[in-house]
């Protein structure tokens, strides 16, 4: 069996990863680090967590600890990274893994000397849609891949409008909560990186302290497919979708820029539509299940550390182009 820390009670671990580790037949949530030991024995309570701790180091200590999930604000994520790490943790961080591209690489180069797991909480990759996407461009079921189009736009619940919307310092905005997961699905659909973007963002009422609450931008991927991306908190009334357009036919993902195991993917070619038959899964249990599997060394999980870096990359390269007006060139690892 193997025993999770979590690190930082909060609303995605209530929502879904706690849920998601206990619901696996080889792990369990074993303890919680909460910079609030009251808030976070409540929250321990309220989800069967039997340990907590009011510091991250004490649950670190804990040599039954074999695995931490680190779900923290945005700029807790590497420290608590490179404490877990130099612990001897597997670390599945959630997204954006650092503020920094620079911070985001330090944590991937000590996993990897540590030896220990690492992965980057991208849960759309875990998606059915998704995964067939993928499938059917690799099959080469709609020729070349020629143009993406990624409809990520919601409504930030009001729950969920903290630190998003009006604290920069801990990593808020749109670009760092939704661009990076655009950028991750289209790498995995698509199977190539990000070579260059343009972006323009808005702040239209939500964003506070300077955030953008709003972007929108095209992604170059090698030299002849582009992608189009609109991701905002102010949407209350759109639909998402994921769409790519290949030379052979054309494939439309609706209603699959989403935490639930929902959405359809239709084919469209040679004058005909067709809805491809799916098995939906929880994308965050598909998540824990990889990561568990790679900690006893059966592949790898679903979003590695590098992936994460390069998710980061293409966001702060957006963020860049917005601001300075110009097209920007994505480095990679
Ligand atoms: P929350 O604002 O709910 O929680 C973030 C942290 O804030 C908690 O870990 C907790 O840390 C602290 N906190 C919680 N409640 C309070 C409170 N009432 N007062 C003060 N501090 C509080 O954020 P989310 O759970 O939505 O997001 C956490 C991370 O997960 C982010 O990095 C986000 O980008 C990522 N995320 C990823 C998703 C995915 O699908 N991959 C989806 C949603 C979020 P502590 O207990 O230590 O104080």
């Amino acid at each position: 069996m193997l025993h999770w820390g979590v690190i930082g009670a909060g609303t995605i671990g209530r929502e879904w990863m706690v849920p998601a580790i206990s619901a696996q037949p080889d792990s369990k949530v074993a303890a919680l680090a909460s910079s609030d030991p009251e808030r976070g024995r409540r929250y321990a309570d309220e989800l069967g967590i039997p340990k907590v701790h009011s510091s991250v180091a004490d649950l670190l200590a804990d040599p039954a600890i074999d695995a931490v999930y680190i779900s923290t604000t945005n700029e807790w994520h590497e420290p608590q990274a490179l404490a877990a790490i130099a612990a001897g943790k597997h670390v599945l961080c959630e997204k954006p893994l650092a503020l920094s591209l620079d911070g985001a690489r330090r944590m991937v180069a000590a996993a990897a000397a540590a030896g220990v797991v690492m992965g980057t909480n991208h849960h759309l990759r875990n998606a059915a849609t998704h995964r067939k996407m993928r499938e059917l461009v690799q099959d080469g079921s709609i020729g070349r891949p020629l143009a993406a189009r990624v409809f990520h736009a919601v409504f930030l619940p009001p729950h969920l409008q903290g630190w998003r919307i009006d604290r920069p310092e801990a990593g808020g905005g749109v670009t760092l909560d939704i661009t990076v997961h655009d950028a991750d699905t289209l790498r995995f659909v698509l199977g190539d990186q990000v070579t260059e973007v343009t972006a323009m963002t808005a702040s239209q009422g939500m964003g506070q302290a300077g955030l953008e609450d709003a972007v929108m931008g095209v992604m170059r991927f090698g030299e002849a497919t582009i992608a189009q991306f609109h991701d905002a908190f102010t949407a209350p009334h759109a639909y998402t979708g994921f769409e790519v357009h290949g030379t052979e036919g054309s494939l439309y993902g609706q209603g699959v820029m989403t935490q639930r195991p929902v959405g359809t993917v239709t084919v469209r070619r040679g004058g005909t539509a067709e809805e491809v038959p799916l098995e939906h899964e929880n994308l965050y249990e598909r998540s824990v299940r990889c990561f568990n599997a790679a900690i006893r060394g059966q592949g790898e999980p679903a979003a590695s550390g590098a992936d994460g870096v390069r998710s980061l990359a293409v966001a702060l390269a957006v963020r860049e182009s917005a601001q300075t007006g110009r097209a920007v060139r994505v480095v990679g690892d």
